[in-house]
């Protein structure tokens, strides 16, 4: 054998080695694919169940509480917030818009008795999400009432005469006010989060709602997502901020379940357990929507609703949660 048959040799033996090296990896690919499934993607964790159903005395609490509580204030939003160091917060008043000529105010009629039966004396925290009447109307009954520490608002001068009235109050309560914006994070007490996903800081929507102040809020594993009056518009530019990181627990339903908010894309990156619609009673507008019900039903998720359950609180110690319904105990 000369040396140009030995070269040969060793390149056929070097490519036969390759050609069982490839047919070995091939086949444990095809084995392990067998046996474990190859077609189909990592699964992305689920999200763990945090909602407890048990009545409230069957509930133990194992850290200091935080609760939420949605007040029924018929057609509108008024949610009452109380975090495990005492901070109160209270986020919109419900109210009568102007053009329904009507004297009820929910501020006085229902979200001040509610406070004075939890025995609270100072808000820390007044959010005006928006400028609309169901939201702000009753904020001045509230701001007479109790001591307040702040009073947020979304940075918009309305000529609506609910926001020209709140105003003319907080002047004459000197009460401190101060913007909130999307980015906007802070810890409210020691232990629980505010994240403002909207409105966002260099421009503003068309219109009061997508303007409104949405907020989510951490407490240990357990999120809210408070959307006031948001709709589509702004829903859209939260997720392309934020992307999934909207997640959480319970979802006040934007709109009180108009059919403008609540997109399919919103909700699944929300993926909540429970949501909760503020509303009124045979409402003019007819909120909820079907579709957005229908939409909730499909997911599966659990409905509380203010005309239905009259107050719903949340009671929560961060790991698990309950939800008393002051109708439907
Ligand atoms: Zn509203």
């Amino acid at each position: 054998m000369n040396t140009k048959s030995i070269k040969n040799l060793k390149l056929k033996v070097k490519n036969c080695g390759l050609f069982f090296a490839f047919i070995l990896h091939f086949t444990f690919y095809i084995f392990n694919c067998f046996f474990s499934g190859c077609a189909t993607l990592p699964k992305e964790p689920s999200k763990p169940k945090v909602y407890l159903e048990v009545p409230a005395n069957e509930y133990k609490p194992l850290a200091k509480e935080l609760s939420v509580t949605f007040i029924d204030v018929g057609q509108g939003d008024s949610i009452f917030i109380k975090t495990p160091d005492g901070k109160t917060i209270l986020i919109d008043a419900g109210g009568t818009p102007y053009w329904k000529q009507s004297d009820y105010d929910p501020g006085e009629e229902a979200v001040v008795p509610f406070l004075e039966s939890q025995k609270i004396k100072k808000l820390d925290f007044v959010i005006a999400t928006h400028a609309d009447g169901d939201h702000i109307g009753g904020i001045p009954a509230v701001l007479k009432r109790f001591s307040i520490g702040l009073l947020y608002e979304n940075g918009i001068v309305s000529d609506q005469p609910e926001y020209e009235e709140m105003h003319k109050v907080i002047d004459s309560e000197r009460i401190v006010t101060s913007v909130l914006k999307q980015n906007d994070s802070f810890y409210i007490d020691s232990s629980v989060n505010f994240e403002i996903l909207s409105p966002p800081r260099d421009f503003y929507f068309e219109g009061e709602n997508n303007n409104a102040i949405a907020i989510r809020l951490i407490y240990g594993d357990v999120s809210f997502l408070f959307t006031a009056d948001i709709e589509y518009e702004s829903e859209d530019n939260i997720l392309k901020i934020y992307g999934d990181k909207v997640r959480s627990n319970i979802l006040k339903i934007g709109h009180h379940g108009s059919a403008t908010s609540t997109s399919e894309k919103f909700l699944k990156a929300v993926n909540p357990e429970i949501a909760v619609i503020s509303v009124g009673a045979r409402n003019n507008f007819g909120h909820p929507y079907s579709g957005v019900l229908a939409k909730l039903q499909d997911a599966d998720i659990n409905i509380y609703r203010t005309d239905e359950d009259g107050n719903i609180t949340v009671r929560t110690d961060g790991k698990k949660f309950i939800i008393e319904s002051e109708k439907n105990p």
